[in-house]
């Protein structure tokens, strides 16, 4: 049995038709984010619906009804899409701003059901939040279960549940932590984590040119990787399955045969796994995890720091001058940490790959 996740890119007009190729027969339940960027400057569902309910107005929600009128029509789904979407609206400003984010999930999974003839599952009514706002695990996984007993496939909306209080959302990029807790609750072989590029890369495939996918790595090295700033899984999403020994498979909807990462318990074969990044305080903190030897990763890193220095005269004097404000760096077993002023992610990557 596996449990498919179908990040925003794919849930879009042009690329939902890949969902088809994509779920088999072994597939149980299938969770789907909003409609994501349909474009490089396009705006997510979410943004609109956190817009929508700051300022409740046609014009944002003209933009969320085009986005699933298109999803339908070009699909050629058999739904009613103006009477979800009249629905949708009716509740959006009702109750909470977490309960108006969820709206885009539930849409995409209402829609998404008919498109692949599945049972629609509400999220609100599995995955369960306690007081604090933590999962109730125990009464999650039952529900799942009970739930997904005896349908062929399920589709699901990612991203939130229902609390006593009402809905309520993980963090941003949250899809993929349902995805996990549903692969874990029905003990699924099998985590498959679609996205938008080709598994988890040695550096982020949108700001660097021609990275290789790494093939498999551990659960504590994804972990790391996605709290270092690879967004390409959202850190809570690791815990449910491993403690389940559930391999994730991350891999690319518009090549499902292509290079993807597996997930497990074994850890990477790459001696420079991978360099994320993230913006903190004002300042780009880049991790690199790696497997080299500490004199080795300390003369990569050496090196990369002269590239960054240029030699000035002054009056007959000569000085260093670095191009790079270099405000913290840090060795820590298989891990550097470089804080700086500018994002020094290509040449830092093409200096550890040299
Ligand atoms: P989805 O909508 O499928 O959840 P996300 O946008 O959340 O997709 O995650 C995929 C994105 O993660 C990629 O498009 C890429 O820009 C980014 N990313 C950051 N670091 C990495 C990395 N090391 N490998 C792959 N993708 C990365
Ligand atoms: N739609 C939500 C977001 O934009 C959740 C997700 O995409 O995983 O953050
Ligand atoms: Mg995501």
């Amino acid at each position: 049995m596996i449990t498919a996740k179908f990040g925003g890119t794919a849930v879009t007009p042009r690329n939902l038709v890949h969902l088809k190729e994509i779920v088999t027969p072994y597939h149980k339940c299938v969770v789907v984010s909003a409609i994501g960027k349909e474009y490089l400057n396009d705006t997510k569902t979410t943004d609109l619906l956190i817009e929508y309910y700051n300022n409740p107005c046609d014009a944002v929600w003209g933009k969320i009804e085009d986005k699933y009128r298109r999803l339908v029509e070009v699909n050629a789904i058999d739904v009613d899409v103006n009477a979800l979407l009249l629905d949708a609206r009716s509740r959006a400003t009702r109750y909470s701003l977490q309960y108006c984010m969820s709206l885009g999930e539930e849409l995409s999974a209402r829609v998404v059901a008919v498109f692949l003839k599945a049972q629609y599952l509400e999220a609100e009514e599995v995955i369960c939040f306690d007081d604090s706002g933590n999962l109730d695990e125990e009464n999650t996984y039952r529900n799942v279960n009970e739930r997904v007993k005896g349908a062929q496939l399920v589709v699901v909306g990612g991203f939130y549940g229902g609390s006593k209080q009402g809905r309520r959302t993980f963090s941003r990029g949250g899809s993929d932590v349902s995805g996990a807790i549903f692969a874990a609750a029905t003990n699924s072989s099998l985590y498959e984590n679609w996205t938008d590029v080709s598994g988890v890369c040695v550096a982020n495939p949108t700001s660097v040119a021609d990275v290789e996918t790494v093939a498999s790595m551990s659960y504590g090295e994804m972990y790391l990787l996605s709290l270092a700033g690879a967004e390409v899984l959202h850190p809570d999403a690791v815990a449910p399955v491993e403690q389940k020994g559930i391999p994730i498979k991350i891999g690319n909807f518009f090549k499902p045969y292509g290079k993807s990462t597996l997930v497990s318990a074994c850890p990477s074969f790459n001696k420079l796994l991978s360099i994320a990044q993230k913006s903190q305080d004002g300042k780009i903190v880049t991790t690199v995890l790696h497997s080299y030897p500490q004199w080795r990763i300390v003369k990569l890193i050496s090196r990369f720091l002269r590239k960054n220095t240029s030699k000035l005269e002054f009056f007959g004097k000569s000085r260093e001058v670095s191009s790079l404000k270099l405000y913290n760096l840090q060795f820590s077993d298989n891990i550097v940490r470089l804080t700086t002023d500018i994002s020094i992610l290509p040449s830092l990557y093409k200096s550890l790959i040299e």
